[in-house]
């Protein structure tokens, strides 16, 4: 069975022994239940494509609501021995799972890189070396998230929530997977996870990993399959918490889900982060680090900086320097070692991008670079990198998540107004902000988001990561994200009382 799982998941190699192969098809059938890969029961499937080619490339049948129900047992069952493992023992398992990984690591980038479309060598560091040092680093920050502390005569413990639904979307699958089954699993929950069918590589993997890695049956369970097959998993009575990341439609009517069940939630949904650029930050280094965070993933990234804030007074000089860097991210085979900036993930997803810049384009707005009309490769599901500038505060463009390259430019004339037009947005996901450092710093405490950079600072993985309001409740990531699977349980003794 591992063999024959091990041959599936590759896209281009495929042996004999593959479970269907038909015209470069990869049909995957089964699901990982209590330990062991099973034949899916169900009839509805999803075709999974190449991005870049628009060739069918997998099938992913549907789990039913029966193999939601015996996953969910599954990972009820194997709850009680997981959460009682000394912590280094469940730690020494995570590390294991990270090292299987790391050892199918070509696998996943490739897989990756044709799924979302997204570079093979932005694929290698950001979607898989990543994720698998974050498996890593959760397993080492668990003991101090976990740590017991005692308040006057109560010891407060975090315990373990139970069994957690994970739900994952498509566009950084590895990434999103680790950000809650390493946190979940050190925290002593056990999990269900259900990814999002249109980049299934990284679940069928990471089934693998956990298969060689020996972890206990039932510890983590996979079920593939869509909205529907999510629906069964989160209202199932036996699952104590959903973790879910993905769009904030989704995420409203699975907090609402949740809300009547009295399931805990963590919900990281959308974003329209702002990027303030004050007065004397250099524009030329502005400017390169607002292309390269839009345009990361061809804009397919919950936290890119889509809204650009410049002063009025500067705008050309912006308008120049924005138009240059974009026309450098040239489009092309994610697969060449040189693209920087490949496809989005589906037919569908760019029909909806390319509809939003056409609107825009429509009304009249300055555009700088790319457009709905713009030349792109012919096959593959590509859309140009688009600015548009003197966007207005209310144009639609400004106000919701596109999911694709589209930079939306507007200008300030005071501070107070930079903050205002940052801060008008019912998201809150990210936010950046240029200039002289103590002023910078003044202003990222006045954003109403859950992480700010200032001038240009690097991605921690070890700082909590999640939104404000639209963008979601809860964070993920370090010690936070492993503290978001506890309950808080007090136990008190008898105060000592003095002779
Ligand atoms: P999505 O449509 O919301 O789907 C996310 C996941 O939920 C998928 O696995 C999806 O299955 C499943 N799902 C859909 N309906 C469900 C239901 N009723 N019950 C349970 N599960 C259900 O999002 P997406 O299109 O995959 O991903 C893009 C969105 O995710 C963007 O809006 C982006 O901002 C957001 N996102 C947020 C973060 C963050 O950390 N804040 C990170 C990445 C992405 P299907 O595949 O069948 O739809
Ligand atoms: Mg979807």
């Amino acid at each position: 069975m591992l063999r024959q799982w091990r041959s599936s998941i590759g896209h281009e190699c495929l042996p004999a022994s593959a479970p269907e192969k038909r015209n470069n098809d990869v049909i995957h059938r089964q699901h990982f239940i209590n330990g062991a890969w099973a034949e899916a029961l169900g009839w509805n499937e999803t075709t999974v494509h190449d991005s870049a080619t628009e060739q069918a490339i997998g099938k992913v049948v549907h789990a039913t609501e029966p193999e939601v129900d015996t996953a969910v047992a599954a990972a009820r069952s194997a709850y009680a021995g997981w959460s009682q493992l000394p912590l280094e023992a469940r730690a020494a398992y995570v590390r294991a799972i990270a090292d299987r990984l790391e050892s199918h690591a070509e696998t996943l980038s490739s897989g990756i890189s044709a799924e979302t479309g997204m570079p093979i060598k932005l694929v290698r560091r950001i979607q898989v070396q990543a994720p698998i040092s974050a498996w890593r680093s959760t397993a080492d920050a668990a003991a101090r998230a976990l740590a017991e502390t005692q308040t006057g005569h109560s010891c407060i413990a975090r315990v373990p929530v139970g069994v957690v639904a994970a739900i994952t979307p498509w566009n950084y699958p590895l990434h999103q997977i680790t950000g809650k089954l390493a946190a979940a699993l050190m925290a002593g929950c056990t999990v269900v996870l259900k990814p999002s069918e249109l980049a299934p590589t990284a679940a069928h993997v990471l089934g693998l990993a956990i298969e060689e890695a020996a972890l206990p049956s039932g510890v983590v369970n996979i079920v593939f399959g869509d909205g529907s097959t999510g629906e069964s998993l989160i209202t199932h009575p036996q699952v104590d918490m959903v973790s879910f990341t993905g769009s904030t439609s989704v995420g409203r009517h699975i907090a609402s889900v949740a809300g009547h069940a009295l399931k805990r939630v963590a919900l990281e949904l959308g974003g329209k982060s702002a990027s303030i650029a004050l007065p004397e930050a250099d524009p030329t280094l502005v400017a390169r680090h607002a292309v390269g965070s839009c345009f990361l993933n061809s804009g397919q990234t919950c936290n890119a900086i889509t809204r650009l804030l410049v002063p009025e007074d500067q705008y050309e000089q912006y308008r120049d320097l924005l138009k240059v860097a974009a026309e450098k991210m040239t489009l092309g085979d994610p697969r060449d070692e040189t693209t920087r900036m490949g496809p989005l993930v589906s037919h569908e997803h760019r029909e909806r991008v390319r509809s939003f810049l056409s609107e825009a384009a429509a009304s009249g707005l300055d555009l700088i670079s790319g457009g709905p009309d713009a030349p792109v490769p012919g096959l593959g599901y590509f859309v140009a990198p688009t600015i548009f500038g003197r966007v207005p505060v209310h144009a639609r463009i400004a106000r919701e998540e596109v999911f694709g390259p589209a930079l939306a430019v507007l200008t300030y004339t005071s501070e107070d107004e930079a903050l205002r037009i940052a801060n008008d947005t019912e998201y809150g996901l990210a936010a950046a902000v240029w200039g002289d450092e103590s002023r910078a710093m003044a202003i990222a405490q006045r954003m109403r988001a859950g992480q700010v950079d200032v001038n240009g600072a690097p991605f921690n993985p070890l700082a909590p990561f999640g939104g404000f309001g639209a963008s979601g409740m809860g964070r993920e990531g370090g010690i936070h994200g492993i503290a978001e699977f506890t309950e808080l349980r007090a136990i008190q003794t008898p105060p000592t009382t003095k002779s």
